[in-house]
């Protein structure tokens, strides 16, 4: 099968600190915009989409309420998980703000502009999702084999396991521990991107090296603390969920971009 023949450049993934940037429409839909490049992240991992605004050429400025991968292609890359590359990303817009779309055109520029407080609240999520598993990994390898799903929100995190037998309060204090223990240390977050591919990502976190799509932040420390809790989920089926309350979110360090990738060849891989 032929790759889909338009593509929208990723922009968080070479700076996801990226909060706003220029870029093109390539498509218009009856409630989304397809633009060639954008700093939106769009669902996927398990981590909800950024939601933001687009500024259009006539002033007005509408609300994008979710953001979709569509027609990627299955990579198959040895040691990954079932991903899919390449494709465009849709902006699903507010269904109050459709009407403005009627003015907009293929070949517009726009300025997207994401919600830093929800990418932020994300990001932290996300590092602290990965930390509850590799407590899990430790404690109970046998339900990290069985990992039905996970749900990253802004206020927390939550991951689904089918189980031979439950988690005793002992094995959660002990997850917890452990995901605690990285918090304490302040260790540093890396992403990078697989050496073929520049959207097969890894996450690493000291010896940790994990494939991961998704945005996260620079180090363990303003996660604050991890509060970990179980809920049983029927007959061989746990939920695992985590929060933090004492969370420190950096919205300051978002910065806007440069505009050289506005128009031109993108990065397509
Ligand atoms: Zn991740």
């Amino acid at each position: 099968m032929l790759p889909f023949p338009r593509y929208t450049a990723r922009l968080y993934y070479s700076d996801n600190l990226l909060y706003k940037a220029r870029s093109v429409v390539s498509k218009i839909g009856s409630d989304y915009v397809e633009l060639n490049a954008t700093v939106a992240y769009p669902e996927g991992g398990g981590q909800e989409s950024d939601t933001g605004t687009l500024a259009l050429p006539d002033g007005n400025v509408i609300r994008f309420i979710h953001v979709r991968k569509m027609y990627g292609q299955r990579a198959n890359i040895p040691g990954f998980p079932d991903i899919q590359l390449g494709g465009i990303i849709e902006h699903v817009i507010h269904p109050e703000d459709i009407q403005y779309l009627a003015a907009l055109q293929v070949d517009d520029e726009v300025q997207t502009n994401i919600d830093t407080m929800r990418r932020a609240q994300l990001s932290l999520s996300h590092t602290a999702s990965h930390l509850l598993y590799l407590g899990v990994g430790k404690i109970r390898p046998d339900a990290i084999a069985w990992t039905l799903g996970c749900h990253i929100r802004p206020d927390g995190a939550r991951f689904d396991f089918g189980v031979g037998s439950r988690f005793t309060p002992d094995e959660v204090l002990a997850i917890e521990q452990i995901a605690n223990d990285f918090v304490a240390r302040g260790s540093a977050v890396t992403t990078r991107a697989h050496p073929d591919h520049i959207e097969a990502r890894y996450w690493q976190c000291e010896d940790n090296l994990i494939p991961c799509g998704g945005t996260h932040i620079g180090n363990t420390a303003p996660i604050g603390r991890i509060s970990v809790r179980r809920k049983s989920m029927g007959s061989g089926k746990e939920r695992l969920s985590c929060q933090f309350d004492n969370a420190r979110f950096d919205t300051a360090s978002f910065h806007a971009g440069d505009g050289a990738t506005l128009r031109g060849e993108q990065g397509h891989e």
